[in-house]
């Protein structure tokens, strides 16, 4: 049977993309996509790219102390949310413009367009087109959730920040995960009153409890009142804001509230059950490590497959996805060893096991240390950093390596290659330290702090 497409890509984020293109461009392939969207997708539009930029304009707020101490006679006037709102909305248009110019060179054909699945190998789309393919390619990402309480709608989510006509003077932000943390750092940087809630003892679950206790000491320094155990118990709209009691019994006005607890696969009602492809009870494609669902014309890749949310993952899986497809070459997608980073001030950085995690597996020595960084000492400020290796008493191997500090996801992206390679810890010792820098830390410990 003859279709229109090799592939057809359903969604334009940065999995869907890469995928496209490179079995376009580089395999000759005829591939359709279809975004009901913008170009780019979450990463692009409403996630990693605007929030890092909102990162990097709530850094300057501590300009004005550090540089004093420097010698430098600094005023910082006051954010002007409207004028980086422009300049960022300017920038994601150029960067959705340079992914849609991509696909056109590669020769994808794009349709601004929903689309859905009608069977093995066709899609319908909201113009009413009908498009078949050999292949198809599910890569339409994940999208905020609020929870389950009343007045709920009240509340923003993370994909509204970033058009927010103004800059609240109060925000309640609810969730201790990635979006929460990250933000409660970036408003209160740029000047709003930060609350956050976590219904659990501690941000950041998963993570090495050194790193994350130390990440949240520091968020709660720089003024974040931080509610641990805490929920909201009832909201709603009251005088120009949203009213809230929270599990504790306090009950306050908040300007906005923003709800970051957590996401949901984009899997409602795009035709994929009646086709045969499995969800699991959260609403994720099932598929098996070669991102093949249980339908042999259709994969999955990225956030949809809810594996590990990450973007350079989904884009490893749509290039692992073409290699099997159209290399015949079929290639597994390696989930195992991912560096990555938390950009709360201070940022975090981690690859491997937790301290936790790695106990409950063997023996391990543990090599942490905290320190007032340099730059910051000098001028004052109470900023600590920690650097901690988690090494493997039988094989010596760096099983987890956990940075808290500025530039951490600089940072772990090179020491990932190491822990990736398989490192020692002999082996960290025997490279030379740079001096001075922050990270010497990591081949300079000598003595583990514990055993067990
Ligand atoms: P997460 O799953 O990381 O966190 C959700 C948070 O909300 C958790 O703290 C969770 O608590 C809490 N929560 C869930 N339900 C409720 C509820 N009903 N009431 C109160 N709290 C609740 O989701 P995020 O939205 O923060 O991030 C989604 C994903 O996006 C991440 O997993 C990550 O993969 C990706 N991401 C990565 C970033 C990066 O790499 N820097 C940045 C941003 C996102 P509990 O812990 O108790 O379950």
């Amino acid at each position: 049977m003859a279709f229109d497409y090799d592939l057809f890509v359903i969604g334009g984020g940065s999995g869907g993309v890469r995928a496209a293109r490179v079995a376009a461009g580089e395999n000759g392939a005829k591939v359709g996509l279809a975004e009901e969207s913008r170009y780019g997708g979450t990463c692009v539009i409403r996630g990693c790219v605007p929030k890092k930029l909102m990162v990097f304009a709530s850094g300057y707020a501590n300009i004005e102390a550090e540089a004093g101490a420097y010698g430098w006679d600094v005023t910082l006037g006051d954010f002007d949310w409207n004028r980086f709102k422009g300049t960022l909305h300017a920038e994601l248009d150029r960067l959705e413009a340079i992914y849609r110019r991509l696909l056109a060179n590669a020769g994808v054909e794009t349709f601004d367009a929903r689309a859905t699945v009608k069977d093995a190998h066709t899609v319908v789309l909201s113009t009413g087109v009908e498009k078949t393919a050999k292949h198809i390619l599910v890569a339409t990402g994940g999208r905020p959730t609020r929870p389950d309480i009343a007045n709920a709608d009240a509340g923003i989510v993370s994909d509204d920040l970033f058009d927010l006509p103004e800059l609240p003077k109060s925000m309640l932000i609810v969730g201790g995960g990635y979006i929460a943390s990250e933000f409660a750092g970036v408003m209160n940087g740029l000047g709003v009153k930060v609350t956050q809630f976590y219904r659990g003892e501690q941000i950041l679950r998963g993570f090495d409890n050194e790193a994350r206790t130390l990440v949240a000491e520091q968020m709660v320094e720089k003024g974040i009142d931080l509610q641990l155990g805490t929920n909201i118990a009832e909201m709603e709209k009251r005088d120009g804001g949203v009213w809230v009691k929270s599990t504790s019994g306090d009950e306050a006005l908040f300007d906005q509230v923003l709800f970051a607890t957590g996401r949901k696969p984009n899997t409602d009602d795009l035709g994929l059950e009646a086709t045969g492809v499995k969800l699991d009870r959260a609403g994720a494609v099932q598929v098996n490590e070669y991102s093949h669902t249980a339908v042999p014309s259709i994969y999955a890749i990225g956030d949809v497959t809810n594996r590990v949310n990450l973007t350079p993952v989904a884009i490893r899986e749509g290039m692992a996805f073409v290699e099997t497809v159209f290399k015949a070459n079929p290639t597994p997608v390696d989930h195992d060893l991912i560096p990555s980073a938390i950009f709360t001030q201070p940022e975090m950085g981690t690859v491997g096991l937790s301290e936790e995690a790695a106990r409950e597996i063997e023996a391990i020595e543990v090599y942490s240390t905290t320190f007032k960084p340099m730059q910051s000492s000098f001028a004052g400020q109470p900023d600590r950093v920690m650097m901690k290796l988690v090494v493997s008493q039988a094989t010596r191997k760096v099983l987890g390596c956990h940075i808290v500090a500025p530039a951490a996801g600089e940072m772990i992206q090179l020491a990932g290659i190491a822990v990736k390679m398989g490192a020692t810890k002999e082996d960290f010792d025997r490279t030379v330290a740079v001096h001075p820098t922050m990270s010497e830390e990591m081949v300079t410990m000598k003595t583990p702090v514990r055993t067990s």
